[in-house]
């Protein structure tokens, strides 16, 4: 079972002519309500790959709609509060050029208990998985109940802070992040990779796919390309291949199959627009590994 700790949001995109200058007041040509957050992408990820996952996580009254959302892709959202709080949002303005302003408020995303977590934990052990990434709190508590329960942790250090990135970094055993974070992580820790301690760390690279580090007996480092495809929107593209590698490790696959599994499917996401709703199903992926 892979448990993620993860975000729910809801998002609302609008299309706007231009991005909105200070002091002005702009009407959209059209806008969309979506299920968003990079926790909920992440889990139906994993959904659409086969995986069982179970969403940690919590929703205001207004988010139960996104919940019920999650729950028909099959996800275990037993877990998924329901709190006095507005369910994290983001506005999302988009214009004529495809160029975005985006507002985040993680409202309820922010309000998950100590006593939440470790009961969204309470029948995790040895071969299950903990996900997680950087727009929930409870970040650390539910990785220290991790490795206590002897699961493998997953982490996905986006969106980059700093601060609270790194006392968790030492104590992942997978790490996943674009190539600009990794560039980021490496510049505030003053480390290289072979010092920080993570055996596992998987750099994706846009269109040119993701490179796989191990550490064992000395580091090893394996270059996986994407396939080449029409990009049209590629909202989701990390989130997808995060759901995939880990999707892909529960089964016992190795990294490098999972590596390529994920390069594959968030290229496959990358052609289609929208975010969850985009995430292509493992049938698709095999078929296109053939
Ligand atoms: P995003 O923030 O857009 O979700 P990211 O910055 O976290 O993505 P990227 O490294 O841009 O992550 O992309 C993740 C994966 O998506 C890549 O490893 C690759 O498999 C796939 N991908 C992204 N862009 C393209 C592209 N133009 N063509 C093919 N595959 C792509």
């Amino acid at each position: 079972m892979i448990f993620n700790l993860g975000s729910v949001n809801i998002d609302y995109v609008y299309a706007v002519p231009h991005l909105p200058q200070p002091g002005e007041t702009l009407a959209a040509a059209s806008m969309s309500v979506g299920l968003g957050g990079k926790g909920a992408n992440m889990s139906v990820a994993i959904a659409r790959a086969g995986g069982p996952v179970r969403h940690i996580g919590a929703v205001g009254p207004d988010g139960v709609w996104a919940k019920a959302r999650l729950a028909g892709y099959g996800i275990d959202v037993d877990h998924v509060a329901t709190v006095d709080v507005a369910t994290g949002h983001a506005i999302i303005n988009v214009d004529a050029q495809g160029e975005n302003a985006i507002v985040i408020f993680p409202g309820a995303n922010h309000e998950q208990s100590d006593r939440a977590i470790a009961a969204g934990l309470a029948d995790a052990g040895a071969g299950d998985f903990l996900i997680f990434q950087n727009e929930t709190n409870g970040r650390e508590f539910a990785m220290t109940q991790a490795l206590e329960r002897g699961l493998q942790v997953i982490y996905v250090p986006a969106p980059y802070d700093e601060d609270p990135v790194k006392p968790l970094l030492p104590k992942a055993d997978i790490l996943v992040l674009n190539e600009v974070e990794f560039g980021q992580m490496i510049q505030a820790t003053g480390r290289d990779v072979a010092t920080l301690g993570i055996p596992t760390i998987v750099v994706t690279r846009g269109a040119q796919g993701a490179v796989l580090l191990e550490e064992s007996s000395g580091w090893s480092e394996r270059v996986f390309s994407a396939p080449k495809v029409a990009a049209i929107d590629t909202t989701g593209a990390g989130d997808t291949f995060a759901g995939y590698l880990a999707a892909g490790l529960e089964v016992g696959l190795s990294a490098e199959q999972s590596v390529e599994r994920a390069v594959t499917a968030a290229a496959l996401k990358v052609t289609r627009r929208g975010t969850a709703e985009a995430i292509p199903s493992l049938d698709e992926v095999q078929t296109f590994l053939g």
